[in-house]
């Protein structure tokens, strides 16, 4: 069977371009936008994703601000700066890379960051309001895995829709995502019984499981849509999906690939998240 491969990349510029004409806009009426970038620590990944964030910013013609502080920061001392951002007017956005250092209580952290200046969409007033339909940030991933949906002509509303992946940066939003869409939405998680039998009826199956490769042709529907969330490096140093591309791609009518697929749009609706917020604040 023929396949679509859906092309994150070049949706994710797409999206990135259209917020750059959006700043260009805002800028003629003398109005800027300003994202603040903290990280704590030096996590090799998370250097490497807060470098690409400030790089879309510059892309796209946004400030950021970047906030490198030691890993021995105390949580004391990093909600007092994020206090300091709130009360700013001229910072839109405020970002907390994480996974923060064990001594910092991340909860604590998200719901410290005013639900007008987050970004990332994971504070609980944002996630409330995205359960019940109201205006807010909405996780960047799951938003754009919508997005690949929408601008490649996948139709949600009416299909069976399978989330595996239940964490409430990817599977929860994803779900509340799918159904605001008219899907017919299933979870399923690491408790489920007979993962096999439920993954196929799935029309759309997004899968953000955690685990390289898991996903096998044996899973999927023929014709189905397959969604791949994960990131993984495989023993030759090359990236990997929780998706086994290989078994699995010619079952699908339509199918990410990793690297090229989620990955490149979590930026994007980041970039997207931070013209928004010029509307909230
Ligand atoms: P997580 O580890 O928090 O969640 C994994 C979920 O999978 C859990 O809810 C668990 O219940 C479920 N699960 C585990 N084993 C299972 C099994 N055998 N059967 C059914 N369900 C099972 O992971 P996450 O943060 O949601 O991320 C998922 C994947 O997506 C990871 O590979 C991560 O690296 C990737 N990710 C990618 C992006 C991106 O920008 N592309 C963003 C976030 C996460």
């Amino acid at each position: 069977m023929s396949y679509q491969i859906i092309d994150g990349k070049a949706i994710s510029e797409q999206i990135k371009e259209e917020c750059r004409k959006k700043v260009v806009a805002y800028k003629e009426k003398g109005i800027e936008i300003t994202l603040a970038v903290i990280q704590v620590g030096a996590d090799p990944a998370s250097s490497v994703y807060v470098r690409n964030k400030k790089r879309a910013c510059e892309f796209c013609g946004m400030n950021s601000l970047s906030y490198e502080l030691p890993e021995e920061t105390t949580q004391e001392e990093l909600l007092t700066l994020i206090r300091k951002l709130n009360a700013d007017d001229k910072v839109n956005g405020i970002l907390v890379q994480l996974p923060l250092p064990k001594h910092i209580d991340e909860d604590l952290v998200i719901q410290t960051i005013d639900p007008k200046k987050d970004v990332d969409g994971f504070h609980p007033q944002s996630v409330g309001a995205l359960c019940i339909g109201q205006p807010g940030f909405v996780s960047c991933t799951p938003a754009g895995i919508i997005e690949l949906l929408k601008r490649s002509n996948i139709e949600i509303a009416g299909k069976e829709c399978v989330v595996i992946g239940r964490s409430n940066i990817v599977g929860k939003p994803m779900a509340l995502l799918l159904l605001r869409e008219n899907g017919t939405v299933t979870v399923c998680h690491s408790r489920t019984k007979d993962l096999k039998e439920v993954t196929k009826r799935a029309d759309i199956l997004i899968v953000a499981i955690g685990k390289p490769k898991f996903i096998t042709g044996d899973y999927v529907k023929e014709g189905a849509v397959v969604i791949d969330v994960g990131i993984h490096r495989n023993e030759d140093n090359k990236l990997c999906g929780d998706v086994d591309f290989e078994s699995v791609a010619q079952k699908t009518s339509a199918i990410t690939p990793v690297p090229g697929g989620v990955g490149p749009m979590t930026i994007a609706m980041l970039m997207h998240n931070c013209v928004e917020s010029v509307e909230l604040i």
